[in-house]
C-alpha cells in the first residue's frame, strides 16, 4: 500500500489563486507527486482505502442538444441511436444488484422521449423493487418541478457535470442556446431539493486554459457538490471538435488531486474516460484522490452506441467481468473494494 508521502505536503495555500494557477501550470514531477500524495492522504483520512462501486446503465443516446464535444450530440448523423426499455433498464438494475452493486446511475442523452410521466414510473419501480439501493439520475437539464417530481419518486442523487465554469468558454463549447447560468440554476435546485449532487468538468477541452480550470475548482468551492466527476475530454470524429487534442493524464490527476484538497468529502470517480487515454489511468485516478469506480451496466449490444468520446473502454466486456476487472485493478493499487451504498462522508445517517 502507498502511504503517505515521507516529504512535507507542498507549501500549496488553498486559498490562494496564485497558489492554484502554479499548482495548475506546473510541470514539476515532484511537485506533482507531492501533491497526488497529499491528495490520496486526505481521502484515506475520510473514506480509508475503500472504493465504491455505481452501476452505470447509458439508457438512450437520442440528445436535443448539440455541445460541440459530444459523440451523442444531436448533430452527429452517423450514430446509431437506441433508447432502452423501462423493464429493459430494470433488468440492468437486477444485473447490477446481483453483482453487488448498490448505487444504479441512469445516464442518458437529454432525449425529449423521457418526460416525467416516462421517469417517474420507472424511478418509482426501481425504489420499489431496491429500497435500500440509491438512485442517481444523470439526464441533464430539466425543470425545478421535474427535478422536485423525480426525488419524490425516489431519486437520491444527481450528477450534472457543470462542464467549465466560466462563462466565455462555455459559449465556445455550446450553440448559443445553451447558457451556463442555466447549468448552474440547475445544480443549486437539485441540491436545495435535497439531492446528493455531483458537478465536474473536462481536462483539456477546446480553448481551456489554467486560468478556466481555477474557475472550475473555485466553483466546486462555492457549490460544495457531494460528488465531482473529472475526466479528460476526448475528441469523438464526428463532432466539431473530432481533430482537437485531448486532455492529458498528468492534467486530469493534478485536478482530482486539487479537487480532493478543495473537497476532502468529496465522493470522486476515476472515470472511463481517465482509463481510455491511459492503460493504469484509473488506478493513477485512485491513487491522486479518487475513491469511485463506476461499472458499465449497459446491455452489451448498445455500448459502443453511447459514443460519448472515440476508443471508449470496456464496450465489449459482459457486466460480471467489469466487476472483476475494476476489482483486480483497486487491489493492485494497495486499494480495497466496497460493495456499500457509499454515501458522501458528510451526508451518512448517524
Ligand atoms: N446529458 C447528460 C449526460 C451527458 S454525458 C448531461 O447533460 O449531464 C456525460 C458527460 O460526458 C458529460 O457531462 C461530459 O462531461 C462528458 N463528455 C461528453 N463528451 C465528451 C468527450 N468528447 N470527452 C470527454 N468527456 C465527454
Amino acid at each position: 500500500m502507498r502511504s503517505a508521502p515521507a516529504r512535507p505536503a507542498p507549501p500549496l495555500n488553498l486559498d490562494s489563486d496564485a497558489d492554484l494557477l502554479r499548482m495548475i501550470q506546473t510541470d514539476d514531477p515532484a511537485e506533482i507527486e507531492a501533491l497526488l500524495c497529499s491528495a490520496h492522504a486526505v481521502r484515506r483520512r475520510h473514506y480509508g482505502d475503500g472504493v465504491y462501486f455505481r452501476g452505470l446503465i447509458e439508457f438512450t443516446n437520442y440528445c436535443k442538444n448539440d455541445c460541440y464535444y459530444c459523440g451523442i450530440r444531436r448533430g452527429n448523423a452517423k450514430l446509431a441511436r437506441y433508447r432502452l426499455s423501462r423493464s429493459q433498464i430494470l433488468e440492468c438494475c437486477r444485473q447490477g444488484s446481483a453483482l453487488g452493486y448498490r448505487t444504479f446511475v441512469l445516464q442518458g442523452g437529454e432525449d425529449p422521449h423521457c418526460t416525467d410521466a416516462w421517469m417517474e414510473p420507472l424511478v418509482r419501480a426501481i425504489r420499489a423493487e431496491f429500497p435500500h439501493h440509491a438512485i442517481t439520475l444523470s439526464l441533464g437539464e430539466r425543470s425545478r418541478a421535474s427535478y422536485e417530481r423525480l426525488f419524490r419518486a425516489g431519486a437520491d442523487r444527481y450528477l450534472l457535470r457543470h462542464e467549465t465554469a466560466d462563462e466565455a468558454h462555455y459559449g465556445r463549447l455550446h450553440p448559443a442556446s445553451m447558457r451556463l447560468r442555466a447549468r448552474k440554476q440547475c445544480l443549486f435546485a437539485l441540491r436545495e431539493i435535497g439531492y446528493q449532487v455531483g458537478a465536474g468538468f473536462m481536462v483539456g477541452s477546446p480553448f481551456q486554459t489554467a486560468a478556466e480550470l481555477l474557475r472550475d475548482l473555485r466553483f466546486l468551492q462555492e457549490l460544495q457538490p457531494q460528488m465531482v466527476g473529472i475526466g479528460p475530454f476526448i475528441p469523438q470524429a464526428d463532432t466539431p471538435f473530432g481533430r482537437c487534442p485531448g486532455g492529458t493524464l498528468t492534467m486530469t490527476l493534478k485536478m482530482v488531486a486539487l479537487s480532493r484538497l478543495l473537497l476532502p468529502t468529496a465522493l470522486i470517480p476515476a472515470t472511463t474516460a481517465l482509463g481510455t487515454i491511459a492503460p493504469d489511468g484509473r488506478e493513477r485516478g485512485l491513487l491522486a484522490g479518487a475513491n469511485v469506480v463506476m461499472p458499465n451496466l449497459s446491455p452489451r449490444r448498445v455500448r459502443k452506441q453511447y459514443a460519448l468520446y472515440d476508443n471508449k473502454i470496456c464496450t465489449g466486456d459482459e457486466a460480471a467481468e467489469c466487476r472483476a476487472c475494476l476489482e483486480a485493478r483497486i487491489r493492485r493499487c494497495g486499494l480495497t473494494p466496497d460493495l456499500s451504498r457509499g454515501d458522501c462522508a458528510d451526508r451518512r445517517p448517524v
